[in-house]
């Protein structure tokens, strides 16, 4: 059968796929390589079992706290097996390196009714240059997040005066500073900046740690399959393919790895490709 033949029966199919059996074959050995090519992604797959999918929906794609058990159980899996992409230990050599910190932080809305009112009064931004960059240990760098994300949520101008004092050294510069470490620059790349720090000895310019990663810093929960393999689009195509295996787990990442998951788009993407080929009506929430 011909592709053009194929697609213009698809379309022409309400539900599932009417096409001959080889076609078929050929569609769910696709969706079985991208499956494949996910789970090649993964280093070892010991991480906290969330038991099967029928069980437990919910809890496959909620955030893990760090207090609940799995949280606690998934940290004493990674001091065990490692980040389960690279397999590092958090602190080991090249599993979390100093980041390289944008200030003023490049997430940090400017564009935002409340941030300009708050910088027409107080003029702190306006004067800084866009960017510096400066080394953050990773705890720093994940407290700076939090904090940008609450002042890009702020209401009012009190809420971002309230935020900026207690946590305004996330944003403008820490009290570690060292203008010998600050590597200026005009774009969102920062390598330049981690090339320039090699052999150096460096403090984080926030709470002046000489280590990238403290006791503290925690493995970061993944989810296996990906959340992008977790839409019920893609379960459908998964069991179109016949892959069942629908154990959840939620797995120790470093935070290195767990900035990385564009792979897992972009795989998820195709097999959405591949569900509309065949015609597969696209689900809310997918
Ligand atoms: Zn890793
Ligand atoms: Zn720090």
């Amino acid at each position: 059968m011909l592709r053009k033949e194929v697609l213009a029966k698809l379309r022409s199919s309400k539900q599932e796929p009417m096409i001959d059996e080889d076609t078929k074959e050929e569609y769910k050995k696709k969706i079985l390589d991208i499956y494949k090519d996910m789970k090649s992604m993964a280093y070892h797959t010991k991480g906290v079992p969330l038991g099967k999918l029928s069980d437990s929906p919910k809890l496959s794609l909620r955030p893990v706290t760090a207090t609940s058990l799995v949280g606690k159980k998934l940290q004493s899996a990674g001091q065990k097996h490692g980040c389960w992409t690279c397999g590092k230990k958090m602190g080991a050599d090249g599993a979390a390196g100093w980041v390289a910190d944008h200030i003023p932080p490049y997430s940090l809305n400017m564009k935002r009714k409340v941030f300009k009112e708050f910088e027409s009064k107080h003029n702190v931004f306006s004067s800084l240059p866009k960017w510096k960059l400066l080394p953050s240990c990773v705890d720093c760098c994940r407290k700076q997040s939090s904090v940008v994300a609450k002042l890009n949520k702020t209401k009012s101008l009190e809420d971002f005066e309230k935020e900026y004092n207690k946590n305004g050294d996330y944003l403008t510069g820490g009290p570690h500073y060292n203008p010998n470490h600050a590597v200026p620059t005009s774009s969102k790349r920062t390598d330049h900046a981690r090339a320039k720090w090699i052999g150096e000895t460096l403090h984080c310019h926030i709470c002046g740690s000489k280590s990238t990663t403290s006791a503290n810093t925690r493995y970061t929960a993944d989810h296996l399959p990906p959340r992008e393999f977790n839409t019920p689009y893609v379960i459908r195509l998964l069991l179109f393919a016949g892959i069942a295996d629908r154990e959840f787990k939620i797995m120790p990442q470093c935070v290195k790895c767990s900035g990385k998951q564009a792979n897992f788009k972009s795989l998820a993407k195709k097999l959405r490709a591949i569900g509309a080929e065949l015609g597969f009506k696209t689900a809310k929430g997918m």
